[in-house]
């Protein structure tokens, strides 16, 4: 063990993960965000961490597209950070507190991050940021979330990719799929900046010609997916992608040098089926295998 975790709060492990507020070398970490504070559509995000949690036990724990078992790998649930309802700031410091003395690379941690609304992925990424000079970053979502601040709220959910930017160099790069909704403004910046791929295909051959042991790291929101597949989520786009795409990605990535992720933006109690918590289960057990 490298570091105890004080104040995370208690919950079941997603699927056969041991559930430990500490943080070990040679080991992937799952950590909760329950917090959808900038919520500007539909709230409901930070109860995503928890229903992702239950969906997972009716899950395999084997992954017949990635042929690789959670049970093989060092796999830890940290629970959930303590919740500061609407207090963005508070939660993000408390993740900073909590990671800014780890060496991600030299003992081998990663850190999966569940949210919550996509605002929460700030501090995870500046983290891989801070610590892997050339970083790539993959973006899948239905929004640019480019906006230069939102209702206000300079980290909005909906400025989250365009917070992380002020922190990239030249060493970065940014990816950027399944965009199919944001101001003309936003679409004139992904244009600017090359960062859009506009096909699964050329999506796919972007990543594909990364370096494999170039760091990246993944943001997913939910919302990356067609809402017929995904409807419990705040703010849902039709024309979205499929989960065989994604496994695309993830078969490729499952190759690269991937060093942490985050899934966003699950609201389950707009899904009354269950079904988008069972879907962003599937999803998180895939990404954690990519990860290994
Ligand atoms: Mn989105
Ligand atoms: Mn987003």
């Amino acid at each position: 063990m490298i570091k105890k975790l004080d104040k995370m709060e208690d919950s079941k492990p997603f699927l056969s993960a041991d559930f430990k507020t500490e943080i070990h070398k040679d080991s992937t970490h799952i950590m909760g965000f329950c917090f959808d504070g900038t919520t500007s559509f539909r709230p409901g995000a930070r109860f995503g961490p928890d229903a992702l949690r239950d969906a997972s036990f009716g899950q395999e724990t084997y992954s017949p597209y990635l042929d690789r078992d959670i049970q093989d790998y060092n796999i830890i649930d940290c629970g959930n950070l303590p919740i500061y309802p609407s207090k963005w700031k508070l939660t993000n410091e408390y993740f900073h507190d909590i990671t800014k003395d780890l060496n991600l690379k030299s003992d081998r941690v990663k850190i999966l991050t569940i949210g919550g609304e996509h605002s929460v992925s700030y501090g995870p990424i500046r983290l891989c940021l801070d610590q892997y000079d050339d970083l790539f970053i993959l973006h899948l979502d239905a929004h640019t979330d480019l906006r230069d601040g939102y209702l206000g709220e300079k980290f909005s959910h909906a400025s989250i990719i365009r917070r992380v930017w002020d922190h990239m160099t030249e060493n970065n790069e940014l990816l950027q799929y399944g965009i199919r909704s944001g101001l003309k403004e936003e679409f004139e910046f992904m244009q600017e900046h090359k960062t859009q791929a506009t096909s699964l295909d050329e999506c796919l051959q972007k990543i594909k010609a990364i370096p494999t042991d170039r760091p990246i790291y993944m943001t997913l929101d939910l919302d990356f997916f067609d809402p017929s597949f995904m409807p419990g989520t705040g703010t849902p786009e039709p024309g979205g992608e499929n989960f065989h795409s994604f496994i695309k990605i993830m078969k490729i990535l499952k190759e690269k040098n991937l060093v942490g992720a985050d899934i966003v933006e699950l609201a389950p109690m707009i899904d009354t089926t269950g079904n988008s918590s069972v879907f962003a289960a599937k999803v998180c057990r895939e990404t954690l295998l990519a990860l290994q």
